[in-house]
């Protein structure tokens, strides 16, 4: 089992990453406050989630228009496909 050195290190480069994330995707300052990339609540939030937006253009299509997902549309056309080999070989 790996210590927590090792967890440590992850959210370091969790944090990292989602601090590039947000000086290159969202690069504004409010008036009032500091850039994205230097709030640590901000960076912390991007670092454990990583789909941080459930619109109807990013988020699961089964929620926002009731339809299948890739895998599941890919497992059921394999599904029609050995029906079809099936009534082929009778
Ligand atoms: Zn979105």
């Amino acid at each position: 089992m790996r210590g927590i050195a090792y967890r440590r290190q992850k959210e370091e480069r969790a944090k990292a990453r989602a601090r590039r994330k947000l000086q290159t995707r969202w690069n504004w300052t409010p008036p009032d406050g500091r850039p994205a990339h230097h709030d640590p609540g901000q960076v912390g939030y991007l670092a454990t989630t990583p789909a941080p937006c459930s619109c109807p253009a990013c988020g699961n299509p089964r929620r926002h228009f009731g339809e299948l997902l890739v895998a599941e549309r890919r497992v059921l056309d394999q599904l029609s496909d050995q029906i079809s080999e099936l009534r082929a070989e009778l």
